[in-house]
């Protein structure tokens, strides 16, 4: 069975958060056109049919993510479901996944989660004090709150999800906490990503240091056998 996985950006680099160690800001400062708006229904289609033909027998994985890969809208991802269903040959199986700051998923959102078997991953900093320290909107207002609420949501409509979590310089000194949040709720699947700098960055104060990635792993792996 041939294997066919698509990475998709349905709308570019826009995004209602700005994280403030956020690397794709700054990557795409760094292009010629910063930001492609949302994917065109043409561009959506073609990608379609262009993934269907593979194979008759095949597994297609369709990843969404962004910037915030949501603000292409409920419509945009119902209707590219229905193309794919419609498009599809029958030994297709298909796979979705999509990665979300949590921000705008609502019951309506879990229904087509739900339906398509999306596999969710939802970033999370650990606890309200570090995650509202770096993951505000734009308008700076923190998203804790709403991003926990999400992972109510996700439960309760039995949606697969799993947490991914910044490791910065400051999260790498509160190990234990940050276990101890994971366990108090429940968050078996997690997925830590180092904070590195950005381009032409020499410093900052979040950009995780060697000697604090090994004091974390050390710690976090001690608390968690
Ligand atoms: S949600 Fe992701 S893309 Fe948006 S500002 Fe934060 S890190 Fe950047």
């Amino acid at each position: 069975m041939k294997n066919l996985s698509l990475l998709i950006k349905p709308a570019s680099s826009l995004c209602n958060f700005d994280c403030i160690y956020c690397f794709y800001h700054d990557v795409a400062q760094h292009r010629q056109v910063q930001n492609f708006g949302l994917m065109s229904d043409d561009v959506t289609t073609a990608l379609i049919r262009q993934a269907v033909a593979i194979d008759d027998n095949s597994l297609i994985t369709f990843a969404f993510q962004g910037g915030e890969p949501t603000l292409a809208g409920l419509d945009y991802f119902e209707g590219f479901t229905q193309q794919v269903s419609n498009m599809k040959k029958p030994n297709q199986i298909i796979h979705y996944s999509i990665q979300t700051n949590g921000y705008l998923i609502d019951q309506q959102w879990c229904k087509l989660f739900s339906e398509h078997r999306f596999l969710v991953g939802l970033s999370l900093d650990g606890f309200k004090e570090n995650h509202d320290q770096f993951r505000l909107t734009r308008q700076n207002q923190p998203t804790f709150d709403r991003v926990m609420e999400t992972t109510k949501l996700l439960r309760k409509n039995q949606i697969d999800f799993n947490i991914l979590t910044v490791l910065t310089s400051e999260l790498a000194r509160r190990p234990k906490e940050l276990y101890e949040f994971y366990k108090e709720n429940d968050f078996r699947y997690v997925q830590l990503i180092p904070c590195f700098l950005g381009l032409d960055q020499s410093d900052d104060l979040f950009t995780l240091k060697p000697i604090e990635f090994a004091y974390f792993y050390k710690e976090f792996y001690t608390v968690w056998h």
